[in-house]
Parts: structure tokens; C-alpha cells; sequence
């Protein structure tokens, strides 16, 4: 089996309401998506897609994204899209780094093998059932009461976890965020402070250890040094997540010894084949994980949800689906969807789910042998 074809589509996906996170230093308002098709010589296709949440939030842009395609597309022409650590060679023989680039054909070659297999990916990535994987919400930073809401529609729509966007110059409006927070769950509830990278370490403590909350604290500064620093001084449990790309950050993340877990996201680190290298990694040292993509439709959401539902549920923390943010839907009803605060992986082979044709508009690349 070879790889014909690759046509790629750009996709606008406007979001419902302006998201803030950061502090309040980043505003979304549509994020830019990629979608691959990938077409080979006996007729199977498949599909991925690749948003990064923005451009200010990761060194990665959706123009950036079309752009290494140009480089990264024909090379994989000719190729067995079955063969993903040889197709993942050759992507980074071709174009060293730009990760995120490389997931939307890493995606699309999973969803292929999977038909080729008659398998679900969840099976394929050592899955034993297709798992209901609980969701959580992500709150928009905010004054306390303008959170609290968020956390009010998001509860009615079932979630029981929360991710809430917290940072700024001023620790006594996080303090108040966190208190009022925290005060406002309910008993069955859980939250994750979120940070975004918005505190320096100085602040960070002084938020932190001002607070009684045990809940998680999610990349609180910019680098992983610093993050580190403000681990080893609070009681809270630290994980990362914006500061793990390539694989040696993980290792430089475990020899660190002091963070408790990460967020996986294919996106960010080159794509699910990449992700479940980490996945294990994260396994065998007994991180905690959050497996979600970066950003887009259900289709990214879909993936991501496919290698959490292969995951130890011991491991395995909330995943975050961020279609529900999106006032488009490009892969109508399809995939994994919360259903009363959990999404579960399709059964079908493959990704298991085809973008609507009317949704995609004209390719603005197509790569042929
Ligand atoms: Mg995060």
C-alpha cells in the first residue's frame, strides 16, 4: 500500500464565546485548522487535522502548519502510511523539529492503518474496550463570579472536573479566584488550576502558598527551571504542559524530580505516534496524564481521546475536548462527544469518522504522485 495523494484543506473554526487564558494576557477568538486527507494506491483514505490554539499560546501557527506541508507532503508520497515510525523518519529526515506540523500526517496514517487492520485506534494503541473517557471543562479566565458561572453551565452540561485559567500580576486576584473557586465546587467535583505560563516563580509562591487548596496547578511559569523552582516550594502537585515538546524535555522533565504529571497533546509533540512513545514513558514513571489535542474539531479531539481510552484509567486524568468551544462543526455529530461528562472512542476501524465534504470548501493544496 502507497500513499497517492494528500490534499489539504484550511478550515476557519470560529469559537462560540472570546476565551481568555494567560492572566488574561491571550484572546481567542478562531483558531486557524489544517485538514489532511491522505489517499492511497488501493483505495483506503484517511484523515487528520492540525490547529494549533492560536499562534500566541506554542511556538506554532496554522500558516506554519501549510507551510512545512509543502515539504513534509511529498516526501511521504510512495510511502506505506501503515509503517508510522518509518513515516515519522522520514518526516524528521525531511524537516527537522516543527512538531505540530507533522501530526495532521502522523493522524491521517493512523486512521489508515486502523482501516487496513479493521481496528479502532484505541485497540491499535493497546486498548482493551472503548472506555467512556471523563471530560473536563476549561474556564476562561476571569473575575470570581464570571468563573464561577462558566463552572455553573459547564456542570449542568455534566462535567464534574474543571480546568480553571488562572494568572496575573496581582496574587490577591488569584487568591480570590482560587477561594471562591474552591468554596463553590461541589463535593463530587475536582479543579485544576491552569496556569498558561503566566507567573513569574516569585508570584507563583506567593499564590500558592497563601491558599489551602491541594488541587493540581498546570504549568504555572514560563520555563521548566522555573516551574521546577515553584514545585519543590508548594504543596500543590505540578504538572506541565506548554514546555514538553520533543521527547528529551520529558526525560529532562522526570530528572527534575519533582513534577507529578503532564498533559499529552499530539499536536504539540508531533502526533499520535509520538504521544504514545510519551504516554508509555509517562506510564512506566507513574505520571499522571491529561491526553487532549491542543485544539480543533472533533476529529483532533477524537484522536487524542482514542489514545486516552487505551490508557491505564490509574494514569489516566480528565481529557478536554475543545470542539465544544467551536461554533462549527466540520465532522457533524461524529466522533467523541461528552455525553454527561465522558466521550467515548469510536468502534468503528480507523479514526472512525470522515469530514462532511460541505464543511471543507476547496483544497488549498493537493500532493500527487
Ligand atoms: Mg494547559
Amino acid at each position: 500500500m502507497r500513499i497517492s495523494r494528500i490534499t489539504v484543506y484550511h478550515l476557519e473554526l470560529p469559537l462560540t464565546h472570546p476565551y481568555w487564558l494567560s492572566g488574561g494576557r491571550l484572546r481567542f477568538d478562531r483558531l486557524d485548522g489544517t485538514f489532511v486527507r491522505i489517499d492511497c494506491d488501493e483505495g483506503l483514505s484517511g484523515w487528520g487535522e492540525g490547529c494549533p490554539w492560536g499562534h500566541t499560546y506554542l511556538p506554532a501557527h496554522g500558516p506554519g502548519t501549510r507551510a512545512a506541508l509543502e515539504i513534509l507532503a511529498p516526501a511521504l508520497l510512495g510511502q506505506d502510511p501503515r509503517a508510522l515510525d518509518h513515516i515519522n523518519r522520514v518526516m524528521d529526515l525531511q524537516l527537522p523539529g516543527h512538531l505540530y506540523a507533522k501530526s495532521p500526517l502522523d493522524m491521517a496514517c493512523w486512521d489508515i492503518l486502523g482501516q487496513a487492520a479493521g481496528m479502532p485506534l484505541w485497540q491499535l494503541m493497546g486498548g482493551a474496550e472503548a472506555v467512556a473517557v471523563p471530560v473536563n471543562s476549561s474556564i476562561s479566565t476571569g473575575t470570581p463570579e464570571e468563573m464561577i458561572a462558566l463552572i455553573e453551565t459547564a456542570r449542568a452540561k455534566g462535567y464534574r472536573t474543571h480546568s480553571a485559567k488562572l494568572g496575573g500580576k496581582d496574587p490577591a486576584i488569584d487568591i480570590a479566584r482560587i477561594e471562591a473557586i474552591g468554596a463553590a465546587l461541589l463535593p463530587v467535583e475536582m479543579v485544576t488550576y491552569d496556569i498558561n505560563r503566566a507567573w513569574t516563580p516569585g508570584l507563583a509562591l506567593q499564590v500558592l502558598n497563601s491558599v489551602e487548596t491541594a488541587s493540581w496547578v498546570e504549568q504555572p511559569c514560563e520555563t521548566m527551571e522555573q516551574c521546577a523552582f515553584v514545585a519543590r516550594k508548594v504543596r500543590q502537585p505540578v504538572l506541565l504542559d506548554e514546555c514538553l515538546h520533543d521527547f528529551d524535555d520529558h526525560l529532562q522533565a522526570w530528572r527534575a524530580e519533582t513534577f507529578a504529571g503532564l498533559k499529552i497533546k499530539p499536536n504539540r509533540v508531533g502526533g499520535l505516534t509520538k504521544a504514545r512513545r510519551i504516554r508509555d514513558f509517562a506510564l512506566h514513571v507513574g505520571w499522571k496524564m491529561h491526553i487532549e489535542d491542543v485544539g480543533g474539531s472533533a476529529l483532533a479531539d477524537t484522536a487524542a481521546i482514542h489514545l486516552a481510552a487505551s490508557t491505564a484509567e490509574e494514569a489516566r486524568m480528565d481529557s478536554w475536548l475543545c470542539h465544544e468551544h467551536l461554533a462549527v462543526d466540520p465532522v457533524p455529530g461524529q466522533g467523541a462527544r461528552n455525553v454527561g461528562g465522558a466521550a467515548t472512542p469510536p468502534s468503528l476501524p480507523g479514526l472512525g469518522m470522515v469530514p462532511a465534504p460541505s464543511t471543507l470548501g476547496d483544497p488549498v493544496a493537493v500532493y500527487e504522485a
